[in-house]
């Protein structure tokens, strides 16, 4: 059987921070003064997790950080983790072997199936590919889907290596379009330019769909909003603006700082309307494009409009750490079970009792809300 939870909701996703380091200190995110506070483990380690949850059902792994792309080795480990694909969507075996050559009680769904449509990258700078040519979900044609989300500081110089290792698409973090504000959000003296670069060699070589993720923490960054759908527009990238949760270092989160889906819809349509189009079940965001058919805007919206039911995650931390919402106020160590000498079945057992565990759903901005145990930099967003 598939991965599911108590509440029936499969589990096809994983994101994995394979380190919780970071170059940025992002105001809505860290103080600045904290650095790593957990270990990373061997890219070994984090390929065996992976390989078990392939077998069970996983067809999505994110990695993520802290800024992954610090971490020295990644193309490789990306590589390798391709290799994998062969085993997406085929059972875990008993003896520990990959599974790739039993026959799959499980397939893809017939929905999935039919729904699946692999986004071109657009060929040239006036051709908005992706715009235009819309899936209703956001799996690509690949039984396992690689892929990465960055601050894109470095990426230039990465972006083909890691395309030709395997990775199928790419999500860059960018809060502002102005770059003295990037300086101001980021807290890192001339990052834009490099993000920039880094957006542009990402789409050249056809990491795509190509996602653009601003957080808009109110009296920061809100003005950047229609900027933003121009950029969406110029750029041929899908712009996604998400509300800010309360999983930073600083605890500076309320209720207000919040700039919501709503006010998100209103500003923008002082610049042009957008008309909501259908997005998968399980996807986070809601997805519009322009009236005129030109440029994608997403809204991650889990304050206003939370989407638990849907919630198809699991993450691995850095330190191998298993945790079954952003939210949760503990975690589950499947390294210390690893280290104890456990058999892949036994780790596949782990796996799926933690993951009958998994939350109803979060309570942000409720009486009884209890902050995660961790802040977002050292879970991996
Ligand atoms: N360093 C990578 C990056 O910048 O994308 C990956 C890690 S970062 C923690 C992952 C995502 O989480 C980024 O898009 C970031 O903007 C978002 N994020 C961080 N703190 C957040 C918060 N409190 N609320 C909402 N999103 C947040």
């Amino acid at each position: 059987m598939p991965l599911h939870d108590k509440f029936g909701r499969p589990i096809t996703d994983l994101r994995l921070s394979i380190t919780d380091r970071c170059n940025y200190k992002c105001v809505y995110c860290r103080t600045g003064n904290e650095g790593a506070l957990y270990g990373d483990l061997a890219f070994d380690d984090y390929l065996r997790m992976v390989r078990v949850l392939v077998g069970m059902g996983i067809t999505k792994i994110r990695l993520t950080g802290g800024e992954p792309l610090l971490r020295k080795g990644v193309v490789e480990f990306v590589r390798e983790l391709a290799k994998l694909k062969a085993q997406g969507l085929k059972p875990h075996s008993k003896d520990g072997a990959s599974g790739a050559a039993e026959a799959a009680p499980f397939q893809i769904g017939e929905g999935q199936k039919k729904r699946v449509t692999r986004r071109s990258a657009p060929r040239n700078d006036n051709d908005f590919g992706g715009a235009r040519d819309v899936p209703l979900t956001d799996f690509g044609a690949d039984p396992l889907d690689i892929a990465l989300t960055t601050n894109g500081h470095v990426l230039a110089q990465l972006a083909r290596p890691l395309r030709d290792a395997g990775l199928t698409r790419v999500t860059v973090s960018m809060d502002a379009v102005d770059p003295d504000r990037f300086a101001r959000i980021t807290r890192v003296p001339g990052g834009f330019d490099h993000v920039l670069a880094g957006i542009r060699a990402a789409r050249r070589v056809g990491l795509w769909p190509l996602k653009v993720n601003c957080v808009l923490m109110r009296g920061f960054n809100e003005d950047q909003i229609i900027p933003f759908g121009m950029f969406a527009r110029e750029e041929g990238v899908i712009v996604r603006f998400i509300e800010f949760m309360p999983l930073e270092e600083d605890r500076v989160w309320s209720p207000a700082t919040v700039v919501t889906l709503d006010e998100i819809l209103a500003r923008m349509a002082e610049y042009r309307p957008l008309v909501e189009i259908p997005h998968g079940r399980s996807e986070t965001a809601r997805r519009y494009r322009f009236d005129d058919g030109i440029g994608e805007i997403g809204i991650i919206a889990p304050v206003s409009h939370p989407f638990c039911g849907h919630c198809s995650r699991i993450r691995i931390t850095s330190d191998g750490k298993i945790r079954t919402c952003l939210f949760s106020v503990w975690d589950h160590d499947l390294y210390a079970v690893m280290r104890r000498g456990a058999s892949d079945e036994e780790l596949a057992e782990f796996m799926r009792s933690v993951v009958q565990k998994k939350e109803e759903r979060h309570h942000i901005g409720e009486p009884d809300f209890v902050p995660a145990s961790r802040t977002m930099v050292h879970i991996g967003g």
